[in-house]
């Protein structure tokens, strides 16, 4: 009786176990609109493999392989079919046309929606609207940012163009130096969000050559694809970032192969140009594993960024050799405090700095944004939009306390950060350093009202003056150590 129980409950099981198959495969057929399947066997996507076939948990097969399963089986002399004693016949596969290899030209886009009707140009904002959105954001670097949004403005205008014109507007791929910290990235990933474009970053130190450890000069546009939910056409419009690209410098004085250095400029060439690069989707190396898709980089705006130190000497022997000649001959060390030396970087600088000259010839658009002064961190520290003293003041309003700091105490925490030569973001190691203390001690206390952090405090001095609540008497304000 009670196995008869059991049995019905395994039933019951059972149904409710197909009845989740069966509304998974709905939407997996639902989402089947906007994301390829993906062969399980022979993991080519559906663009490459055809039609697939479904089967429970979500697992699909292409023709190929599923003909070639029944082949296997098919063959009138598999031991295995013919001791189980099987008509080999009922494997013959009906109603499933076999695609045949010949005819798998993926066939990606339409060449008449090739300029996407979704993409309007008229939506690109002009150039002084994005840089006013940059300005909430960044703080200085006004040629650099002035730059961006014309280069930015241009691409996407170039984008929506119409083909048929005859004037084919260039690509206007950027180079952006500039010491660390100073806002490289920064720019460039508030800039796609403020455009609503996928956006990659990533690290020129991890590429190297194909064939090579480390990843493979696609796997850039891997993570763009992947930045853009696997939607190829939004990738295809999107910013890749490559950070560090003086990384990839031609080496001096080596013997061995350079895999990591002018191999990787290299095989950037192709994809800063334009062209069509299969991608291995969800990997960063191409492998029998792993499908693959093919973007087209012709509008893709690639922004690469770099610290290139020494870059400096090179520029300042040039502006010496140039000005020591003639009558008009300057002082041999008048450009060795220029703060803005890079500004005046040209073409043959970078070349002669290891960067080949057909890579600098795609990226037309050189630009440089400054160190960053004591007065640019201060200003840092208060007035973008999320400055990280917005955030605190933010945490701290949670527990009804307010929090300030006085001219001084921003003084010196900028100082302290110009020390450390890591631009702007020494300033939060700071900040988190001092800020533990108070974070720690203040909700300890209900009645504390105010908080303010003083040039004593930071160093060692004294502590923060803390106003009780309610008490609006400077005078009766209290200074206590945290
Ligand atoms: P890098 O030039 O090395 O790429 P980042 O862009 O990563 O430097 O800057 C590090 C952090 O410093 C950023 O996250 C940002 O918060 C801050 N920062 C740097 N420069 C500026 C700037 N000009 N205005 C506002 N914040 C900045």
């Amino acid at each position: 009786m009670s196995n008869d129980i059991d049995n019905k409950d395994n039933e019951i099981n059972d149904s409710e176990n197909s009845l989740d198959e069966i509304k998974n495969n709905k939407d997996h057929d639902h989402k089947d609109t906007e994301y390829e399947d993906i062969c399980y066997l022979c993991r080519r996507p559906e663009s490459k493999a055809g039609k697939m076939m479904h089967i429970p948990n979500n697992i699909c097969i292409c023709g190929d392989c599923m003909q070639k399963t029944f082949d296997t089986f098919n063959k009138g002399d598999n031991p295995y079919i013919q001791f189980m004693g099987v008509d080999p016949n009922m494997f013959k596969l009906n109603g499933f046309t076999r695609i045949q290899p010949k005819t798998q030209k993926v066939k990606k886009k339409n060449p008449d929606t090739e300029k996407s009707p979704s993409f309007d140009r008229k939506k690109v904002p002009a150039p002084h609207i994005i840089k006013g959105k940059l300005d909430e954001y960044v703080i200085g670097q006004e040629y650099g940012k002035k730059v961006i949004s014309v280069g930015v403005y241009n691409h996407y205008k170039r984008v929506g163009a119409e083909k048929s014109k005859n004037i084919e507007i260039e690509k206007s791929n950027m180079l952006m130096i500039g010491p660390t910290g100073s806002g490289k990235t920064y720019l460039v990933k508030t800039l796609a969000k403020l455009l609503d474009v996928p956006l990659a970053i990533t690290d020129a130190t991890t590429l190297t050559e194909a064939g090579y450890i480390g990843d493979d000069v696609e796997s850039v546009l891997s993570k763009l694809l992947q930045a853009a939910d696997n939607d190829v056409e939004r990738a295809e419009r999107g910013i890749v970032f490559i950070d560090e690209i003086d990384k990839i410098a031609k080496k001096r004085n080596t013997n061995s192969r350079d895999v990591s250095g002018e191999a990787v400029q290299q095989g950037l060439l192709k994809l800063l140009e334009g062209s069509q690069i299969e991608v291995p989707v969800g990997a960063t190396s191409k492998n029998a594993m792993v499908p693959l898709t093919t973007i087209n980089t012709e509008n893709i705006l690639f922004i690469c960024g770099g610290a290139f130190p020494d870059l400096d000497k090179i520029i300042k022997a040039r502006l010496n050799k140039q000005s020591s000649i003639g009558f008009k001959a300057d002082l041999k060390d008048k450009y060795d405090n220029d703060p803005n030396i890079l500004q005046k970087v040209t073409v043959d600088d970078l070349r002669e700095y290891g960067m080949v000259p057909e890579f600098l010839g795609r990226l037309p658009i050189v630009f440089s944004l400054e160190g960053l002064s004591r007065d640019m961190l201060v200003r840092i520290l208060q007035e973008p939009r999320n400055a990280i003293i917005k955030q605190y003041q933010e945490l701290l309003a949670m527990d009804e306390v307010e929090l300030k700091f006085t001219k001084e105490a921003l003084e010196i925490i900028a100082e302290k950060a110009l020390e450390k030569k890591t631009g702007a973001r020494a300033l939060r190691t700071i900040i988190e350093e001092f800020m533990l203390d108070i974070m720690y001690e203040i909700p300890k206390d209900d009645n504390i009202g105010s908080v303010t952090i003083t040039r004593e405090y930071l160093e060692g001095t004294g502590g923060p003056v803390i106003a009780m609540r309610g008490i609006d008497n400077p005078t009766s304000q209290k200074s206590i150590t945290v």
